[in-house]
């Protein structure tokens, strides 16, 4: 095997992914840790990666406290309203009550915000959304974390943490390698941040083929943030909350600037409003949750499915009376030009003027994270001045392993942070982790050369795999002797959709579907020690296929668990097809362990804070 040059860094404090979360961790770890040295790697480069990468055309979570707006209290609530009464009350308040502050920080920073004429006031979106002119969002907010951090090292992908080898259950950094240079990189630090971001393309996607890359989670959001701490034996939670979102048919445009502020609605194919129609049976699922204002999102998906089922599809957006207002026209075009362009090229390739004709809506296939309608993530400690007793055990945001933080998609039970909750709660958990590295003081985690040489093999393993096997080829792609990463990928979206509740199977599962589904994924996992590589692109795809699968596996656990339909919309277990507040107001939790490749489940309580 060709050697490969190892390149050792000593941080501080480490933060993987410069997304949302990684960019407010490194920026406020720099804050409180002037002395330290901040790490921040990252796969793709900060300028532009993440979920926020292309843009965006609104900022989802404003408190507006200066004007009294909204208080912290009220979006907890509004959360709690959403996720059906399942959220960590402790960590939404805490993002809640910072995030007015970062906000004012991406307009002292550069980033226009649209403001009301009359009042003066940002311009509200909706309840929480203020409307920005946010094409450069990306590079405004990955600037700042540049100037604070002591060094970036972008297009590294990180595939394992490296845990201590004096002290059990505590991080002691993490090793990648570079996308570009194949060098092997050894990441050694007191304290990790995780932060990179949520889970597309584990179930199988609408758009196969040559549009595959068509979802609506960023196709690189690769469950790493996920499948790291796993990996390293924290605790996971709500994993089988997965999300399903109603999107513009094809391109995924966003609908929220549509019901918000152009006050669209929807339709079914004969004109008819059939939301509310599907309201009674629901109630006799979900019992009063359908009664609150407002209307939770998965339950609107519900009535939705139904419809569509019921033979009445498509369903569309009524936008021709919205677009004959010409500011209203603009508004609705620059929505998809700032940060969903695809949306206006597919409408434009099939003819759609939303002037003329009413586009078609449609739900996606589900996604997996933590920062947008859903909370699936790692379980993490609270703030010490707010959180319930149970829920703290150190440092916020440190989850169950010593040491390792997260924010934004990675962590769990707290939705509706978007990508101003998501820098905050970055903020929160540098803050909390420069606190860790002082008091632990001089005291360095361990490193072990030889678990760190092992991964070295392991990492590379797939070129090696390739270059030995692929004289027996067949067809270009087809090799009895390894597996393809993108093959792979498909194996697991195919498994996910059939088994786990996606689109082909109407979003339904149950137990028997479940326990043959984590079969086959035990399956997949054992065949993925033959993926070849034919370069390192292909490399970094073989890593996201290994980290989305245990992620995969990880949801599956979780759905089996939860013996409910608590969220009808995202996902339904037809053998439990109600929600049982009795049995299941709580959170559902899973260790790993990685020796024995065995889940451990449990539960844990819901403490409800705030009236
Ligand atoms: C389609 C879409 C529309 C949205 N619209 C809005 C909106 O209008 N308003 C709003 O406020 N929010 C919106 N959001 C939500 C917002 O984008 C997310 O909440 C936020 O980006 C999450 O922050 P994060 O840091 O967890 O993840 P990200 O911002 O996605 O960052 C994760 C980072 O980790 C990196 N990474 C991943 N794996 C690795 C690895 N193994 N090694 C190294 N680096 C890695 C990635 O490249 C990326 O840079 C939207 C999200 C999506 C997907």
């Amino acid at each position: 095997m060709r050697r490969r040059k190892t390149v050792f860094v000593d941080a501080d404090i480490l933060v993987v992914g410069g997304g949302m979360g990684g960019c407010g961790a490194t920026y406020e770890s720099r804050y409180w840790g002037r002395d330290l040295k901040i790490v921040c790697v990252e796969k793709a480069n900060i300028e532009r990666s993440g979920a926020v990468a292309q843009g965006l055309y609104a900022i989802n979570c404003y408190m507006g406290m200066q004007w009294n707006e909204n208080q912290p209290e009220d979006h907890v609530r509004y959360a709690r309203n959403d996720l059906m009464g399942l959220v960590r009350e402790d960590l939404g308040y805490d993002i809640a009550r910072h995030v007015d502050a970062t906000v004012h920080k991406f307009e002292e920073w550069g980033l226009p915000i649209m403001r009301d004429a009359k009042t003066g006031r940002y311009q509200r979106e909706g309840k929480w959304q203020i409307m920005i002119h946010g094409e450069s969002y990306k590079p405004i907010v990955a600037e700042a974390a540049r100037k604070a951090a002591s060094e970036v090292y972008n297009r590294i992908m990180v595939t394992h943490l490296l845990m201590d080898h004096a002290r059990p259950n505590r991080v002691a950094g993490a090793i990648g390698f570079n996308v570009r240079t194949g060098d092997f990189y050894v990441f050694r630090a007191k304290a990790v941040i995780v932060a990179a971001g949520g889970a597309s393309h584990i179930f199988k996607p609408r758009a196969v083929g040559e549009g595959m890359g068509r979802t609506w989670y960023a196709p690189w959001s690769s469950a790493s943030a996920y499948a790291l701490p796993i990996l390293a034996g924290a605790k996971m939670t709500q994993m089988e909350n997965r999300i399903v979102l109603t999107r513009f048919k094809d391109g995924y445009g966003p609908v929220g600037a549509y019901f918000l502020h152009l006050k669209t609605y929807t339709q079914n194919a004969y004109g008819q409003d059939y939301e509310a129609g599907w309201f009674a049976t629901l109630k006799e699922r979900v019992g009063d949750y359908v009664d609150r204002h407002p209307v939770p999102t998965c339950l609107r998906n519900h009535a939705l499915l139904e419809e569509v089922k019921a033979g009445r599809g498509p369903i569309r957006m009524v936008t021709k009376e919205a677009f004959q207002d010409p500011h209203k026209e603009t508004v609705g075009w620059e929505n998809f030009l700032g940060m969903t362009i695809g949306q206006a090229v597919v409408w434009a390739s099939q003819n759609i003027d939303p002037k003329e004709i009413n586009p078609e809506l449609t739900t996606s296939e589900p996604y997996v994270m933590g920062s947008h309608a859903t909370c699936s993530g790692a379980w993490a400690s609270g703030p010490e001045d707010y959180a319930p007793a149970e829920y703290q055990w150190g440092y916020n945001r440190m989850m169950t392993v010593e040491g390792l933080f997260g924010a934004g998609d990675a962590i769990g039970g707290s939705a509706h942070k978007f990508s101003s909750g998501s820098f905050t709660e970055g903020r929160i958990a540098g803050k909390a982790a420069v606190r860790y590295v002082n008091e632990i003081g001089r005291e360095q985690p361990v490193v072990s050369a030889a678990e760190y040489e092992e991964l070295k093999t392991t990492v590379y393993k797939p070129l090696e795999s390739y270059r030995i096997g692929r004289n027996e080829i067949v067809a270009g792609t087809v090799s009895p002797s390894y597996l393809l990463p993108l093959h792979g990928l498909q194996r697991l979206e195919k498994i996910m959709d059939e088994y786990v509740g996606g689109i082909s199977a109407h979003y339904t599962t149950n137990e028997p579907l479940l326990t043959r589904g984590l079969e086959l994924l035990g399956m997949l996992k054992e065949d993925l020690a033959h993926l070849g590589a034919e370069d390192l692109h292909q490399l970094q795809r073989a890593w996201e296929l290994h980290h989305r699968v245990l992620a995969s596996e990880c949801v599956t656990q979780h759905t089996l668990f939860r013996t409910e339909t608590r969220w009808p919309g995202y996902y339904y277990r037809a053998d439990h097809p109600k929600l049982d507040d009795q049995d299941w107001h709580c959170f559902t939790l899973s260790r790993y362990d990685r020796d024995s490749g065995k889940w451990a489940m449990e539960k844990a309580p819901v403490y409800h804070i705030i009236d």
